[in-house]
């Protein structure tokens, strides 16, 4: 890929690109594949937002996204991959009818709907619409779940304005260029009273994940924080109902072998607002981080994965200190190897099957 030519100013408070701090640089694309330029995260020092600066044109995205994005996933990997993010899907749904008990006979639309295993958790509803811009998953959710899919730009489409009651996005905020412009588009899509639920990585979850490399990508220009994403759905028009952070899915055990899994996420569900007019939405003052806290974390997570490296090399003989292995062959001991994290997923799955409150 070219150089990423595109400086943004702050899609939250609108500080200028040239003052933002850089808080990371990275290599990485999309699931450990990228060997094209360098990426920069910057921190906004006056509302602690993160995003990427510079950041990639919108014909590079699209081009990733349509060609590439899904590439990675054949076969059993892919079915095992899919099988994973379901049983969270699940557990998000039975989230979100708990805060939206009306949810039957709505008309809904999901954005970035990828395979469609989410927007057939609500067949209860009117009518459903998938956007997707994967070819390949468009005929996956079409095939499989029977759903309406369309390959459309949201920001630009023609759909019907206050023509659907739910607006739903799983890990897709994170990818748009302007974000505030596509919450806005949501917002014109919904019908008085209607609602917008939204799930992305927490960017305060990254601390407990492993492999902070991984987590900073090409295709996530944006990382939100609880304060930040509520924020923007404030200037779009919308006032947060519901929200929590789902902390990561991490097993006691997996600290010692240095296991791979989800970072914590953030779900909200916000209401449009009937009192004032967009406009007016988006001159509302903005809230957000201590940009410091935003800077601690970061370093708690890098201080973390370093720890990591230290006790993965003392167990493999790479650092051969006899202290690092006789200790991590009790700790082995007291915590066996965790069990994959798909068979942790299954067995999510089992218990959410007969325990209707299960909390992830
Ligand atoms: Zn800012």
């Amino acid at each position: 890929m070219a150089a990423l030519p595109i400086h943004a100013p702050c899609a939250n408070c609108g500080l200028a690109a040239s003052e933002q701090r850089e808080l990371i640089g990275t290599t990485v694309c999309h699931k450990g594949r990228f060997h094209g330029a360098p990426l920069t995260i910057v921190a906004c020092p006056r509302c602690g937002l993160v995003y990427q600066n510079p950041r990639p044109t919108e014909e590079q995205l699209n081009r990733f996204y349509t060609q590439d994005y899904y590439k990675e996933q054949k076969g059993e990997k892919k079915r095992l991959a899919l099988d994973e993010k379901f049983v969270l899907k699940e557990c998000q749904h039975r989230w979100l009818t708990q805060h939206l008990t009306e949810i039957r006979d709505q008309d809904i639309v999901d954005v970035g709907s990828g395979y469609g295993q989410w927007l057939q958790l609500f067949s209860d509803s009117n009518r459903l619409l998938g956007i997707e811009s994967s070819e390949r998953a468009i005929q996956y959710a079409r095939e499989w779940y029977g759903i309406e899919m369309r390959s459309l730009d949201f920001l630009g489409s023609d759909l019907e304005p206050q023509s659907f009651d739910l607006v739903t996005g799983l890990a897709i905020i994170e990818h748009f260029l302007d974000p505030l412009k596509a919450l806005v588009a949501a917002n014109r899509l919904l019908r008085p009273g209607g609602h917008i639920y939204l799930r992305t990585p927490d960017y305060f979850g990254l601390v407990l994940r492993s492999g902070i490399h991984k987590y900073f990508t090409l295709t996530h220009t944006y990382y939100f924080s609880l304060a930040t994403l509520s924020s923007l759905l404030g200037k779009a028009g919308f006032e947060v109902v519901a929200s929590e952070r789902i902390p990561p899915l991490l097993e006691t055990s997996s600290l010692l072998h240095r296991r791979n899994y989800f970072h914590g996420q953030l779900q909200v569900l916000a209401r449009k607002r009937q009192d004032t007019s967009l406009d007016a939405a988006c001159q509302r003052p903005y809230s957000g981080d201590d940009v410091e806290e935003v800077f601690a974390a970061l370093h708690q997570a890098q201080t973390r994965d370093r720890v990591y490296t230290l006790l993965s090399r003392g167990r493999k003989g790479w650092v051969g200190a006899p202290l690092v292995r006789a200790s991590l062959s009790l700790a082995s001991r007291i915590a066996p190897k965790p069990p994959s994290k798909y068979e942790v997923f299954r067995a999510k799955r089992e218990a959410a099957a007969s325990q209707p409150n299960l909390d992830l």
